[in-house]
């Protein structure tokens, strides 16, 4: 079994480029030569500055004692909160900046939904004097006012998306047109292992620098480069992709997969493509998506904003359909009840999406003292309004 994309840009049954005939051209461009330009040694010694300088790695892997003493296995977090920015996302935008340098463009534009991205993409444009337009949805704009000041700071301009839900797939829409507009001078920075093909396996490339610090890591502190078990969220997949990577081929290795539940897996507030999705084409790509019977997309909910997506990349799809990952699905309750859980035991705050990884740890069937590698993808700073909800009812005499 194969876990790489092929030739024509498929995991399985799931990938390809479903897009316009007016957008093939900068797609084509794209897929023709992103390979060949990631691997010029120029690239990639400033992919790697960067990533050291810049962005703060390695991160640490960090053995969590505590936490592993309470559920009985030996728990490493990788440390994607620690991060310039807070996350994993910016790795792949230094990636896809310096991608977009070499193709010759000047103009990049993204989209975002809470923010998180488009935060990510300002600042790498920032750091390279290049322009950058952000699409939200107009509703999105309202619900996430820090972020777009982070983004209007950077020198960023930020475009409401007026149709529809206004929310995520409408800005998506509108970074699509402007995208076929602008076809010469543009580089759309996409945010997740999602897309048309080559996206999610330039986004996983860029992502697997996570995997691959893993295994040196691993092997200072046990004595081998691989944990028995992975648990990662999955929004779009690619913070799962990029701790995934250098052991997708490794039949020791279990892979976990973590989906937002919201309210309940059927209580119509979820995003819990695995179980609610059936195969179908979003952005570009043919994957599993939450739709109705007649393909009309399933407008998802999780209290996560980074998790809230309907569908998820055709890499996980293909994981998951293959049974190479496990899918477990974690309610907002229990999310939030781990940001308390993790933030007591180990002093530290992560963000909501990552809570739902350690969510899982209690779903999870394992043996004692098995090594269980969990991507704490973010900080939880931008949660905060989120958390002092909470507060009562976790910290009441405080
Ligand atoms: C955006 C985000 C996610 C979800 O995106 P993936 O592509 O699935 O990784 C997860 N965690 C954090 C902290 C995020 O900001």
């Amino acid at each position: 079994m194969s876990y790489s994309v092929d030739a024509r840009g498929y995991y399985g049954k799931f990938g390809g480029a479903y897009i316009p005939e007016m957008l093939f051209p900068n797609v084509e461009e794209l897929r023709t030569r992103y390979l060949e330009i990631m691997h010029e040694e120029s690239f990639q010694r400033e992919f790697k500055k960067l990533l050291k300088d810049y962005v703060g790695r390695p991160s640490p892997l960090y053995l969590a004692e505590r936490l592993s003493e309470k559920v009985g296995a030996q728990v490493y977090l990788k440390r994607e909160d620690l991060n310039h920015t807070g996350a994993h996302k910016i790795n792949n935008t230094v990636g896809q900046i310096l991608m977009a340098q070499r193709l010759g463009k000047t103009r990049i534009i993204a989209e975002t939904g809470a923010g998180q991205h488009g935060v990510a993409t300002a600042t790498v444009c920032a750091l390279k004097g290049i322009e950058c337009i952000v699409y939200m949805g107009a509703v999105d704009i309202e619900r996430q006012a820090p972020n777009v000041s982070r983004m209007k700071m950077l020198g960023a301009e930020v475009r409401p998306a007026n149709s529809g839900s206004k929310t995520l797939k409408d800005a998506t829409n509108e970074a699509i047109r402007d995208w076929i507009n602008n076809p010469q001078d543009t580089h759309y920075i996409i945010g997740s292992v999602v897309g048309p093909h080559p996206y999610p396996d330039m986004v996983s490339r860029f992502q697997s620098v996570i995997s691959e610090e893993c295994q040196w890591q691993l092997n200072e502190k046990i004595g081998r480069s691989h944990p028995d078990i992975i648990v990662a969220c999955v929004g779009g997949g690619s913070n799962a992709a990029g701790i995934y990577y250098h052991y997708l081929d490794n039949p020791k290795v279990r892979l976990v997969a973590v989906e937002a539940a919201g309210l309940g897996i059927h209580s119509g507030e979820s995003a819990a493509t695995s179980v609610l999705g059936s195969a179908g084409i979003i952005h570009g790509s043919k994957t599993l998506l939450m739709q109705t019977a007649d393909g009309q997309i399933v407008e998802p909910y999780s209290i996560s904003a980074g998790l809230d997506y309907p569908g998820i990349g055709p890499l996980h799809a293909h994981l998951i359909d293959t049974g190479r990952a496990e899918a477990i699905s974690i309610t907002d309750d229990e999310a939030i009840h781990a940001s308390f859980e993790l933030s007591r035991s180990e002093g530290i705050i992560p963000a909501l999406e990552s809570a739902h990884a350690f969510a899982a740890l209690d779903k999870l069937s394992y043996q004692p003292n098995e090594v269980i590698l969990i991507n704490l993808s973010g900080r939880g700073d931008k949660d905060l309004s989120t958390f002092i909800k909470y507060l009562d009812r976790y910290a009441p005499n405080q």
